[in-house]
């Protein structure tokens, strides 16, 4: 995977908050630090206010337990956590973007700077989105719709505040729809490999990113306002999660294609790149997380994502069409 190194790039488009310790806002301690700091205190102290003795810590420590556990099943690709209920609201300050800026201003750039290439990425998709991919598909959605928005990527390191709560790097990268931000550590691509047994890569990396600002299209044509069930083999989270797979497909088969007579920022996808997005996909698959990884009992009743199998397919069933059309996973009866 190459990008054209003559192509301009447009840093707007992230935020970077790393290295300033917390939250975007330029709080994100506030909600205490790394690991469980962030969302646990804030729940503990709304559940068990003015409560004490023997039950209450049997509740505290289920709760605990409940929330590694979503964090860990949904430790890869995820979409954010439950809006509302917890976190302090108000939105980042839209600072801190000046080193990627001065960094990142070519296609160039993007194939010698890592970061550069994640905010190639991000112009890259939300360039499909914008010149027509999406309105296609709006155009097969009842009633009006809203354009598509472009919408930024917040860099963060440790623990973030958001509208939908606080999050720490291990809840993985995450799209916010009361912020209209996609969120990322982008330490989470080492994880993918270390911890996922990814091969990693430049397009696993953007099949992430792609699969988050699946959830943005999601929520502008209302798809993920209309999710009910949450848990299980055929519940609204996996279709939901499937779809956005499918979404990040379609992006990858128009990525090196030129649209609207502008050549595309990205000049080569390889056979062996598409592996390496197919490859991550997998890895972060509920039946694979459960069972192979954590080497527990593969529980469908529990899946949010869907199964490696499933994420290869739907992914691949996007690149292949490239029609976003195709990615119905609400109404097939297969989802594979
Ligand atoms: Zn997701």
């Amino acid at each position: 995977m190459r990008y054209d190194d003559d192509a301009r790039l447009d840093p707007s488009e992230v935020t970077d908050t790393r290295g300033r310790g917390g939250g975007p806002s330029g709080r994100g301690g506030g909600l205490g630090g790394g690991g469980l700091g962030g969302l646990l205190p804030l729940l503990l102290g709304l559940l068990f206010r003015g409560r004490s003795g023997k039950a209450s810590w049997v509740v505290i420590v289920v709760v605990v337990v409940g929330f590694l556990a979503v964090q860990f099943l949904g430790g890869g690709v995820t979409s954010a956590p439950a809006a509302g209920g917890f976190g302090e609201p108000g939105g980042p300050a839209r600072t801190g973007t000046s080193d990627l800026a001065s960094e990142c201003r070519t296609g160039a750039d993007a194939n010698t700077n890592p970061d550069c290439a994640i905010v190639a990425d991000i112009n890259s998709i939300q360039a499909y989105w914008s010149g027509g991919g999406y309105d296609g598909l709006a155009a097969t959605v009842r009633g009006a719709q809203p354009d598509y928005t472009v919408v930024d990527t917040v860099f963060f390191t440790g623990s973030v505040s958001t509208r939908c709560g606080s999050a720490d790097a291990s809840a993985g990268p995450f799209y916010c729809p009361a912020d209209d931000l996609v969120y990322i550590d982008l330490t989470f691509y080492d994880q993918l490999r270390s911890q996922f047994g990814a091969q990693g890569g430049p397009l696993a990396n953007a099949y992430v990113l792609a699969h988050e600002y699946g959830h943005h299209v999601q929520d502008l044509l209302g798809t993920e306002a209309a999710v009910r069930s949450r848990q299980g083999a055929a519940s609204d989270s996996v279709r939901l999660e499937l779809q956005a797979d499918c979404y990040a497909g379609v992006w990858m088969h128009h990525a090196a294609r030129p649209s609207g007579g502008r050549p595309p920022l990205i000049t080569d996808i390889s056979r062996a790149d598409l592996d390496t997005a197919v490859d991550a996909a997998q890895r972060i698959g509920d039946d694979y997380i459960q069972g192979r990884l954590g080497g527990g009992t593969v529980d469908p009743d529990s899946f949010t994502h869907g199964t490696s199998t499933q994420r290869k397919r739907w992914l691949t069933t996007g690149y292949t069409t490239g029609d976003p059309r195709r990615c119905d996973t609400f109404r097939t009866k297969d989802l594979g």
